[in-house]
C-alpha cells in the first residue's frame, strides 16, 4: 500500500476517533513505503481483539514479539533493516498488512451498524460517556493496572467501542506502573519497578490544538499548582487518556513523582493522586473541548471530578446557582459503580487533610470546610471524608457489580442510602469480560466454524452462543487438549524451577487433572486454602490413576505482609512435596492470565464469602471451555448448576474465619474426591470425558453470553447512560426490595 501525502492525511482524518482526538502519526517512523499500513494498526490498541492483526505482528518476528511483551509499537522500532526488506518484498505480507488496515479502517467507521446506533437512533444527541478509573488493563505492555479493576476497565472501555458506544477512559499513566514480581530462593515476593517510556508504548502526547505544545492543564494543591500533562491511547473507537504530572522543569521533583506509581506512596500520595484524577481529568476533556453527558466513576478515586463539575457550573454555566442547587444539577450526570464489600477497602481521608488539600477549593466556591465535609461523612461528625460515600450522595445512579454484592453494599451503605432513599436506586450490574480479549485462536476458530461468522460482533446473544452445542465431543476435547499442551509447554519454556529439583520435562503433566488459581493474593482470596490438609492434598497428587496438578499465580500488595506469606507456603509445599504437580508463576499479568485460563481444566475460586463482589476470571474461562469450581460467591452466586461446574458448599457456616476456612476446605476435597476427579477420568473408547465435555458445552453455551462486558455495557447504557430516569420510574412502579429489584431489571440477561 502507498501512501502519498493526501492519502496520509485522510489516514490521519480516517483515525480520528468517536471521542474527537486526532493521531499523531509517529515522527520516528522508518517503515518501508508498502508496510506504512503496520504503522496505524500498532497504534490503535483494536490489535488486541483482532486476532488476524495480533498475527501479523507474530509474524514479523514471533521470538521479537514474545520478547519484547507483546508490544508492537516496540517491534516496529526495533525490527531490523534486513527484516524489514524481506517483509517489504514479500507480496503476500504487503497485501495482508493493507487488507489489515483497511479491516481496522472499516471497525473504526462503522456508524450505522453499531449496537449503540440501533438502539438510541441518531447520533445527534451529542452524548459522550466519560469513565473514570485508577487502573485501565488493556494489554499487558501497558502496565497501568494491578488486578481486577484494571481489566474490568480495560475490558469495559473495549465493550464500549465495540458497541459504539462514545466514551472516553480517564486514568493515570504511572511512569512505574504496577510492579514486577519476583519470587527470590526462600520463596519471598521482591517488587521491581521498571520505568515506562511512552515513546515505546502504544501512547502519544495529548497535544494543544493551538500551540502544537502538549496540553497542559494545573491543579491547585496546597500553595502551588501542579502541572498535568496527558498521554491519549486508542482503544478501538475510543480514547484513553492518561494523566502524569511528570514534567521535570515544569513540576517539583516531589510532584513529578505524584503519578509514578500505582498505589503507592502514603497517603498524600494518594489525595494528591484522586485530585489529579479527578479535577485533572475533567480539566483535561474541557480543554478538549468534550463535554460528557454521563461521567462514570469505576470505584471512589475518580469521586473528586464531581466537586470540578461542581465548581464548572458556578463559575462558568450558571454563575450565581449556590453550591446546594449545582450540587444537585451535577448529581444527574453522576454515575457510581462500587466495587468494595468492605469499609476497609475504601479511601477514606481524615478531616484534616481535606483541610489541607481542598480549602482552596471552598475559599473559591464560598463554602465552609464544614459543609464540603459533611458530603464525605457517613456519619454527623465522623473524623474522614469516605470517597465512596461521598460518591453515593452525589451519583444519580449507583450500582454494584453482582447481584449478591448489592445486597452486601446495602449492607455496608445503609445508613448513607437509607437517608438519601437510594434503596431503590442501587441497582447490581453483574460484571463480564471481553470474549475477544480472552478466548483462545483455538476456540475462536471452533466458534467461526459452529456460531456462524457473526458471533463476534454479537457476543451477548444467547442464541449465538446456544449454537455451541452442536459442536462434536471430539473436536471440544481435542482442541481443549492441545490447549492444555501449549499451556504446559509455555510453562517449561519460560520459567525456572530453582528449588523444585525436579527435571523440567517432570513439570506439570499434560494428561493429568489440571485446576488453575490466579489472581491479587489477597488475603481473602485464601490462595492456600487447598493446603488446608496437606495428607489428604497429597494422596490427590500423588494418585498413580487419576493424578491432579496444580497452577498457581498471583502477587501480593507491596505492604500485605499476610499474603506474601501465603506464596511461600504454596512454594515450599511446590518445592518439597508437591514433585512438579504444583507450580507456581511470577509475575503474574494479562499475558500469564490469558494463557492460564485457556489451558487448564478447572478454574478455582475459594474467597471468603461474601468478600468477593463479583470476581471476573473465572468468566474467563467460560469461552475456552474451562470449568468453573468456586465458593458461591460473585457472580458465580447468579451462575452455577450442577450442569455448567461445580460449587464449593461447607455443610455449615461459621463466624470464626479458621473454621469456616476448614469447612470450606473439607467441601473443596469432598467434591473434588467425589465428582470432579472421577468425572474427569470417566473416558468412553476414544478417550473422551464424555459427561465432562457435556458440562463444557453446557458452559459455553449457556454462561459465556451473560458475563461478557457487552451484556454489562449495555445494562449500563440502558439503565444509566442514556436513558435517565426512566428505570427509576419502572422501579417506583413496582414493589420495593431486594428481589424485585433484581428482577425488574429491564434487560436483564435475554436480549
Ligand atoms: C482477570 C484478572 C484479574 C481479576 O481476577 P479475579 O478473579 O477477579 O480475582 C486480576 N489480575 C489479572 C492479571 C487478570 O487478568
Amino acid at each position: 500500500m502507498d501512501l502519498d501525502k493526501g492519502q496520509e492525511e485522510k489516514q490521519q482524518q480516517g483515525l480520528i476517533n468517536a471521542s474527537g482526538v486526532a493521531h499523531l502519526r509517529d515522527p520516528s517512523a522508518k517503515l518501508p513505503e508498502n508496510l506504512q499500513a503496520l504503522q496505524p494498526l500498532s497504534r490503535n490498541l483494536y490489535w488486541v481483539w483482532n486476532r488476524r492483526i495480533r498475527k501479523i505482528f507474530e509474524e514479523i518476528d514471533l521470538a521479537a514479539w514474545d520478547g519484547l511483551g507483546h508490544n508492537p509499537v516496540l517491534l516496529l522500532q526495533r525490527i531490523g533493516a534486513a527484516r524489514l526488506a524481506e517483509l517489504s518484498s514479500n507480496q503476500e505480507f504487503v497485501s495482508k498488512a493493507a487488507h489489515l488496515y483497511e479491516v481496522q479502517r472499516q471497525y473504526l467507521h462503522e456508524k450505522e451498524n453499531t449496537w449503540y446506533q440501533k438502539t438510541f437512533g441518531i447520533l445527534e444527541r451529542n452524548e459522550l460517556v466519560a469513565y473514570f478509573s485508577a487502573e485501565f488493563g488493556l494489554t499487558e505492555c501497558l502496565r497501568t493496572y494491578s488486578g481486577g479493576l484494571g481489566i474490568l476497565s480495560g475490558d469495559h472501555l473495549k465493550a464500549a467501542s465495540d458497541l459504539g458506544i462514545p466514551m472516553v477512559g480517564i486514568g493515570l499513566f504511572y511512569k512505574r506502573g504496577y510492579f514486577t514480581q519476583q519470587i527470590n530462593q526462600e520463596g519471598w515476593q521482591i517488587e521491581t519497578y521498571p520505568e515506562n517510556n511512552p515513546s515505546e508504548l502504544p501512547v502519544e502526547s495529548v497535544m494543544d490544538r493551538n500551540s502544537n505544545e502538549p496540553l497542559i492543564v494545573s491543579i491547585p494543591i496546597e500553595e502551588r499548582q501542579v502541572r498535568v500533562r496527558a498521554w491519549k491511547a486508542s482503544v478501538g473507537r475510543n480514547t484513553l487518556l492518561l494523566l502524569d504530572t511528570n514534567l521535570p522543569g515544569l513540576n517539583s521533583k516531589e510532584d513529578c513523582e505524584i503519578t509514578a506509581e500505582l498505589y503507592g506512596g502514603d497517603i498524600h500520595t494518594r489525595i494528591k493522586q484522586e485530585m489529579i484524577l479527578g479535577f485533572g481529568g475533567a480539566k483535561i476533556i474541557r480543554a478538549l473541548g468534550m463535554r460528557p453527558s454521563m461521567f462514570h466513576m469505576n470505584e471512589g478515586h475518580a469521586a473528586f471530578v464531581i466537586l470540578e463539575r461542581i465548581r464548572e457550573i458556578i463559575e462558568e454555566e450558571k454563575p450565581g446557582t449556590s453550591f446546594a442547587d449545582a450540587a444537585e444539577t451535577a448529581k444527574v450526570s453522576n454515575l457510581f459503580t462500587t466495587h468494595t464489600p468492605v469499609a476497609a477497602g475504601i479511601d477514606v481521608f481524615g478531616n484534616i487533610l481535606i483541610e489541607r488539600y481542598l480549602s482552596w477549593y471552598c475559599k473559591k466556591i464560598g463554602i465552609g470546610l464544614k459543609e464540603l465535609l459533611e458530603l464525605g461523612h457517613e456519619y454527623p461528625d465522623s473524623s474522614g471524608f469516605n470517597m465512596a460515600v461521598f460518591a453515593i450522595r452525589m451519583s444519580v445512579h449507583v450500582n454494584a457489580v453482582s447481584k449478591l454484592h448489592r445486597r452486601v453494599a446495602s449492607k455496608l451503605w445503609k445508613y448513607v442510602i437509607d437517608d438519601l432513599d437510594l434503596q431503590k436506586n442501587l441497582r447490581s450490574v453483574t460484571n463480564g469480560i471481553h470474549v475477544l480479549s480472552w478466548v483462545s485462536n483455538a476456540y475462536a476458530d471452533l466458534y467461526d466454524q459452529f456460531l456462524g461468522s457473526a458471533w463476534k460482533d454479537d457476543t451477548s446473544n444467547p442464541e449465538v452462543w446456544a449454537e455451541a452445542k452442536n459442536i462434536p465431543n471430539e473436536l471440544i476435547w481435542e482442541t481443549h487438549v492441545s490447549q492444555k499442551r501449549t499451556l504446559i509447554e509455555f510453562i517449561r519454556t519460560n520459567f525456572f524451577f530453582e528449588g523444585y529439583n525436579i527435571p523440567v520435562e517432570q513439570i506439570l503433566d499434560p494428561t493429568a487433572l489440571t485446576i488453575g488459581f490466579a489472581r491479587r493474593f489477597a488475603t481473602y482470596k485464601r490462595a492456600s486454602l487447598i493446603l488446608n490438609d496437606k495428607e489428604r492434598l497429597l494422596r490427590l497428587l500423588r494418585d498413580k490413576n487419576r493424578p491432579i496438578q496444580f497452577v498457581f499465580a498471583g502477587k501480593a500488595h507491596p505492604r500485605d505482609h499476610e499474603a506474601k506469606k501465603l506464596i511461600q507456603e504454596i512454594l515450599n509445599f511446590a518445592k518439597n512435596e508437591a514433585r512438579g504437580r504444583i507450580v507456581f508463576l511470577p509475575d503474574y499479568d494479562i499475558s500469564i492470565a490469558r494463557q492460564m485460563v485457556q489451558g487448564v481444566d478447572v478454574w478455582l475460586n475459594n474467597p471468603e464469602r461474601p468478600l468477593e463482589a463479583c470476581g471476573t476470571s473465572g468468566m474467563k474461562a467460560l469461552p475456552n471451555g474451562v470449568l468453573n469450581f468456586s465458593i458461591l460467591d460473585g457472580w458465580w452466586d447468579e451462575a452455577h448448576s450442577s450442569e455448567n461446574g461445580w460449587t464449593i458448599n461447607p455443610l455449615e457456616h461459621f463466624e470464626d474465619h479458621n473454621k469456616q476456612s476448614k469447612a470450606d476446605a473439607d467441601a473443596l476435597y469432598f467434591t473434588l474426591e467425589n465428582e470432579i476427579i472421577p468425572e474427569f477420568y470417566n473416558r468412553s473408547v476414544n478417550g473422551i470425558p464424555e459427561s465432562w465435555v457435556e458440562k463444557m458445552k453446557h458452559s459455553i453455551s449457556t454462561l459465556t453470553s451473560k458475563f461478557t462486558t457487552s451484556r454489562m455495557v449495555e445494562e449500563y447504557a440502558r439503565n444509566f447512560y442514556f436513558e435517565h430516569g426512566q428505570i427509576a420510574e419502572t422501579l417506583n412502579k413496582g414493589e420495593q426490595g431486594a428481589n424485585v429489584l433484581d428482577s425488574a431489571s429491564p434487560n436483564n440477561w435475554d436480549k
